[in-house]
């Protein structure tokens, strides 16, 4: 799987660094307040599962499944939500945490769905920001790691379904691209 790579952008040691910072300033936050962790399946779970352990605020967790890429690496542009959430946003301090923030569509559609559920506040972090890509304003309040736009894959990210266990981030070689 490894030799399908073409470039690492984003090793093991640097990722877990990062997270704890951002863990740090996550907890500076909210100061002790609790809140509630929306994650994005599928691609956030590999990055949520550890930033929760870099949390020391409490946190309960609910999951929200949306379309995006399907097998290609072009985005749909009107992500669609394909669950509901199990928990009651009302008045809760709500954290939404994705992958990745490329057009910003995904984000905002989310954001949008939530605010209407009248929270006590939304707030974002997202592993990786493409700040190229963003077709809207949407701004996320944590970022991991700005990156050039360059399809990744990787610590949750997937092509095809496939590359998401890998512990580190990185490009594929075009030929992965041609032979599927
Ligand atoms: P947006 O709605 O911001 O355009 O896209 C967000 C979603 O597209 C992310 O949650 C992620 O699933 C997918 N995505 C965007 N860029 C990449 C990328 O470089 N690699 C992978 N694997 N997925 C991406
Ligand atoms: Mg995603």
């Amino acid at each position: 799987m490894k030799n399908d790579l073409k470039e690492i952008l984003l090793d093991e040691a640097v990722i877990r660094s990062r997270i704890q910072e951002l863990g740090k300033e996550i907890d500076d936050f909210f100061q002790e307040k609790e809140i509630l962790l929306i994650t994005l399946l599928d691609g956030a779970i590999v990055f949520t599962a550890d930033l929760i352990r870099n949390l020391s605020i409490p946190l309960r967790l609910d999951c929200l499944r949306v379309s995006s890429y399907g097998d290609s690496t072009d985005p749909e542009t009107a992500p669609r939500i394909l669950s509901s959430l199990k928990s009651d946003v009302r008045d809760r301090e709500i954290l939404l945490v994705d992958d990745i923030l490329d057009t910003g569509n995904t984000m905002q559609k989310v954001h949008d769905e939530v605010m209407a559920r009248q929270p006590a506040s939304v707030h974002s972090c997202v592993f990786l920001d493409k700040p190229d890509r963003r077709e809207n304003d949407f701004k996320a309040d944590w970022v991991g790691f700005s990156i050039p736009d360059e399809f990744v894959v990787g610590y949750g990210l997937d092509y095809a379904g496939r590359y998401r266990q890998l512990p580190y981030v990185g490009t594929l070689k075009p030929v992965i691209y041609e032979d599927s």
